[in-house]
């Protein structure tokens, strides 16, 4: 039987040998903030030191060009996958902290390979870009990333420690109408406005909100309005996330806001263009023998935690891969309680000493919490228990999660 005592020992060695490392790694990337789909330089830093490291990485795996995998260990048993997130916001780079994602999933990777032949199991280490826009992780779930794993771990920086993460279902949807020019004093009647139709979809949606379950929320900008008040405007776009509890709500809320759109361009004569989102997030099913797990190893570090089911609901691509396979998306402080995560103030904690800190605590913990599951086959056991009892809804979730004629890339902002 498998020495998981001696081995997390080992492990931890290791870790804090690796640790120069793993916070240079997090000051370069939190240094060179790249957005969703546009990671090239984190991507390369990350799968340059797992290479470096002796991990066969592949590059532009599972049909994004900015991410990577690289499979260690045994080739049968159980096998874990280790996530890496790098992708940062507009204008405020690295506020949701995804470089410490970073050297965290990087750190436990090559920790765990450094164990050699003594690792009960196998990893898959995984680059997933694209988490605060497009939903990459879906995009690669369908390319099959998490495809022959038993489970999926990776840590995000807070202002606080939690065992988990709540998350909702998000969508995202752009309604752009076309109307006809004409001068608006001289020949109005010529005129079909865009403008009006977008207002009368406006106004349709905050009715609705009326008649919506309260904890559903929709909410949009108008990107579009027109060109001058004497035209009458022939293009007009408005843009909406629309956010609900679960799929089926989601997409229940989906066809309603649909309806809206359609009373604008019906009053006015428009035409009515509607682009949805090729993937919508969704919402995180808590895996909570993950989580206690994570919790006690991260308690012997000195991390306080707060109860998870108390936090508001946010969004992140790692629910999409939750309704695929039991999921560890726990919460590590990094910034002070009353900083949130896309603050700008945020980017200046995640990378100061506190975020270093973060990134030891948080990659120990979480090899500790690897090994629990790759050497206890009980824990195995009830997390795919938990898993499998609400396996209906989630097959369910993942059917309505993905569209096939919507936008690439266009998925709502995954952490707010
Ligand atoms: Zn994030
Ligand atoms: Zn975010």
């Amino acid at each position: 039987m498998t020495d998981l005592t001696a081995l997390k020992s080992d492990a931890l060695h290791l870790v804090d040998t690796l640790s120069p490392q793993l916070i240079s790694i997090s000051h370069q990337i939190h240094a060179n903030p790249e957005l969703a789909f546009e990671e090239h330089k984190s991507a390369a830093t990350l799968a340059d030191a797992a290479e470096a490291a002796g991990l066969a990485v592949t590059r532009a795996a599972y049909g994004q060009d900015t991410a990577f995998s690289a499979d260690f260990g045994a080739a049968s048993g159980p096998r874990i996958g280790i996530l890496s997130e790098y992708d940062a916001l507009p204008g405020i780079g690295h506020a949701c902290g995804h470089n410490i994602i970073a050297a965290i999933g990087l750190g436990t990777s090559l920790a765990l390979h450094g164990l050699g032949a003594r690792l009960p199991g196998g990893v898959r280490y995984l680059g997933t870009p694209a988490e605060e826009r497009g939903c990459g992780k879906e995009l690669m779930a369908r390319h099959g990333a998490f495809d022959g794993l038993d489970a999926a771990m990776m840590l995000h920086p807070a202002g606080i420690n939690a065992k988990a993460t709540r998350t909702m279902c998000i969508s995202e949807v752009r309604a752009t109408f076309h109307g006809r020019s004409a001068h608006a004093a001289v020949y109005p009647e010529g005129g079909r406005n865009a403008l009006d139709a977008a207002t009368i979809a406006y106004i349709a949606i905050g009715q609705l909100r009326q008649h919506m379950t309260n904890t559903s929320k929709v909410h949009g900008i108008m990107e579009k309005g027109g060109l001058a008040p004497n035209i009458v405007p022939d293009h007009t776009r408005l843009s909406y996330f629309i956010r609900a509890l679960n799929a089926p709500e989601l997409d229940a809320l989906r066809k309603r806001v649909e309806n809206c759109f359609q009373a604008g361009a019906l009053a006015t004569g428009c035409e009515l263009e509607l682009t949805w989102s090729e993937a919508d997030y969704l919402d995180m099913k808590v895996n909570l023998s993950l989580a206690d797990t994570y919790e006690a190893h991260a308690r012997t570090l000195g991390r306080e935690f707060i109860p998870y089911d108390i936090l508001p609901l946010g969004g992140t691509d790692m629910s999409n891969v939750s309704h695929r396979l039991p999921v560890l998306h726990p919460l590590i402080a990094c910034a002070p309680s009353n900083v949130m995560i896309h603050d700008p103030a945020f980017a200046k904690w995640a990378g100061s000493e506190s975020g270093d800190q973060a990134i030891i605590d948080g990659t120990k913990a979480l090899v500790m919490t690897a090994l629990d599951f790759l050497g206890d086959e009980n824990l195995r056991h009830r997390a795919r228990s938990e898993f499998e009892a609400t396996a209906a809804q989630s097959a369910t979730a993942i059917a309505l999660a993905f569209n096939p004629s919507g936008a690439h890339g266009a998925a709502g902002c995954g952490c707010c």
